[in-house]
């Protein structure tokens, strides 16, 4: 027997949400985000559910690479661009793609001797402060790049630092536009958020990440107001059970005490699992399909629940950490952030299992 934790991907919810993504941006070509090791769920995992996407973003050469040597022949982008221009070479033999955003990128791509001219993503600053050109300094970035043997394309994107609130995306939009008002090229700019809130920003490209892996983008909605299915489910079992008496606790640092007779049921999941090491008291789990909450502080390999209402509950009972029945979103609420993190976090320990 195997520890019980897994982790299922689901290629079905990840064909459906990209789905959502094509009926919403039906004009537009589909950039499927898979950085972070596809936010969690393994790469190829999730480029085999998305595999009708036009488009990956990845963040290492390698991973691209990776990509292109399993055979997926779509645009493949490297979303920080290349580091030296040994990677610009790789990059280019490769026809990976790569972001544009500083000086010493433009002089990389000037002054290399590439063995074929690479497509580039230029990228502008509308208000982020992250990555990519001033406005006023993007025309200029462009004509060096327009003017390169090296160069074989440039679609032109920016990135939205609001697209998930109030705020919006009105002004980075207006911003990016005047920018780029007198170039024909291709134009990459909306995120989940932006897909799911903002139709005008769905361009030549759009680049869903999140919502793809059945998350929610915009904290507060859940997943089912955009139609979106959970893709991974985080499982496993219960290992022991124990009952409190009052005034017992539970745990390292006692931070849980029965106020009166408690069953606890001990799950084999921990922080070292990706769980979250600050969920406090009370966070959504679900042991044999009903739901309940968490006790005490996780501690490395397991954590605790109060199984008190569920009587057949008992070793061996299933326990769903995060999926269909706990949303990721939730968990991640109750812990002070956001779907993102807890998907990206599940450490190599937990095996995973690809299912249709
Ligand atoms: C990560 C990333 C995305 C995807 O963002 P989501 O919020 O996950 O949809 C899109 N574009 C860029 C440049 C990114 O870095």
């Amino acid at each position: 027997m195997m520890r019980p934790i897994q982790a299922t991907v689901s290629q079905h919810a990840l064909a459906h949400n990209l789905n959502v993504v094509k009926q919403l941006a039906p004009h537009s070509k589909v950039m499927a985000v898979v950085k972070a090791n596809a936010y969690g769920h393994g790469l190829f995992n999730a480029a085999q559910g998305l595999n009708t996407a036009d488009g990956f973003a990845v963040l290492g050469l390698n991973e691209a690479i990776d990509l292109r040597e399993a055979g997926f022949t779509q645009t493949i982008l490297l979303l920080e661009g290349v580091f030296d221009a040994r990677e610009l070479n790789i990059a280019a033999s490769y026809h990976v793609d790569v972001v544009v955003h500083s000086q010493p990128q433009i002089a990389m791509v000037q002054q290399a001797s590439l063995i074929a001219p690479i497509h580039i993503h230029l990228k502008m600053n509308t208000g982020m402060n992250r990555l990519g050109f001033e406005p006023n300094a993007y025309q200029q970035a462009y004509d060096v790049l327009k003017d390169s043997a090296n160069v074989a394309g440039i679609t032109l994107m920016t990135h939205f630092a609001t697209a998930d609130e109030t705020l919006g995306v009105d002004k980075p939009l207006d911003t990016f536009h005047s920018a780029t008002r007198h170039m024909a090229n291709p134009k990459s700019v909306a995120n989940s958020a932006s897909i799911l809130r903002y139709p005008i920003t769905h361009l030549d490209w759009v680049r869903p990440g999140i919502m793809l892996y059945g998350a929610t983008p915009v904290s507060g909605t859940p997943i089912e107001y955009f139609n979106l299915k959970p893709v991974m489910h985080l499982t496993s079992e219960l290992i022991a059970v124990q009952t409190l008496s009052a005034g017992e606790s539970v745990g390292y640092g006692q931070r849980f005490t029965a106020a009166q007779t408690t069953r606890i049921g001990i799950v084999a999941c921990g922080y070292a699992d990706g769980y979250p090491r600050h969920a406090p008291n009370g966070t959504p789990i679900a042991v044999n399909g009903k739901l309940t909450q968490t006790l005490g502080r996780v501690s490395m390999d397991m954590l605790f629940c109060d199984i008190t209402h569920i009587a057949e509950a008992q070793i061996g009972s299933a326990v769903e950490l995060w999926g269909s029945q706990v949303p990721v979103d939730a968990v991640a609420e109750a812990a002070g952030t956001v779907g993102y993190e807890l998907l990206c976090a599940v450490t190599p320990r937990v095996p995973m299992k690809v299912v249709d």
